[in-house]
């Protein structure tokens, strides 16, 4: 019995990849291929891609916004959760990275649900907004440059329903947020985000510890 979350062990999560996670084929082998390349750390944890699945799932999403694609691991769990008539539109800046998603997304028979949009995400947004996409979108998942967090937050908030949820990546920062030594950028980007998120009240919120930390707020 424990009061407080749990520290999970090498031996607790490979329990919870073992006994809980069920991942698709094509899913466990974009997570090899992206593994073998620089920056493979970047991928989200396969137990936090179910979780964002059952997230999908309990919003009942068929449109979404992802900040941030690297090599499609999330939009794909993403994708293949929603409905055939879901949609996604995915931003990101690498031309590099998202050629490697596009080749999985097709093969997973995925790829007409998302709409890739190179460019700064925080152009991409604010476009849908002046396109009056505000208040149309179930789910967004903000996985991006840490330094733009909290813009991203706004718009997402922005374009989301009432009753939609927005997940915001990296919130724990491998424990640098709980750290008072560490006051770089990124960190104390990500610090003000989680406490504004935690005292806005346009929204209900959770920040649970799974992967590095997934900051739950669901707009009233
Ligand atoms: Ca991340």
């Amino acid at each position: 019995m424990s009061a407080k979350t749990i520290p999970v062990t090498d031996a607790i999560w490979q329990y919870l990849i073992d006994v809980t996670v069920r991942e698709p084929p094509v899913l466990v082998k974009l997570r090899d291929e992206t593994g073998r390349m620089p920056n493979g750390g970047m991928q989200i944890s396969p137990e936090q891609g179910q979780f964002m699945k059952l997230l999908v799932e309990l919003t009942c999403a068929r449109s979404a916004i992802e900040v941030g694609v690297f090599t499609g691991y999330s939009s794909l769990r993403v994708a293949l959760a929603m409905p055939a008539d879901g949609r996604i539109v995915a931003c990101d800046v690498s031309e590099e990275y998202t050629n490697v998603a596009r080749r999985y997304w097709r093969e997973a028979g995925v790829e007409d649900k998302i709409d890739l949009r190179l460019g700064p995400a925080l152009a991409t947004l604010n476009a849908l907004i002046a396109e009056g996409a505000q208040g149309t979108f179930d789910f967004a998942f903000i996985d991006a440059d840490k330094g733009n967090y909290g813009g991203y937050y706004e718009r997402c908030l922005t374009l989301v329903r009432s009753g939609g949820l927005i997940a915001v990546d990296n919130t724990l920062w491998s424990g640098a947020v709980a750290d008072p030594a560490k006051q770089d950028t990124d960190t104390r980007a990500i610090r003000e985000l989680n406490a504004k998120i935690s005292g806005d009240p346009r929204v209900s919120s959770s920040l649970v510890p799974i992967g590095d930390g997934l900051h739950l707020a669901r707009k009233h």
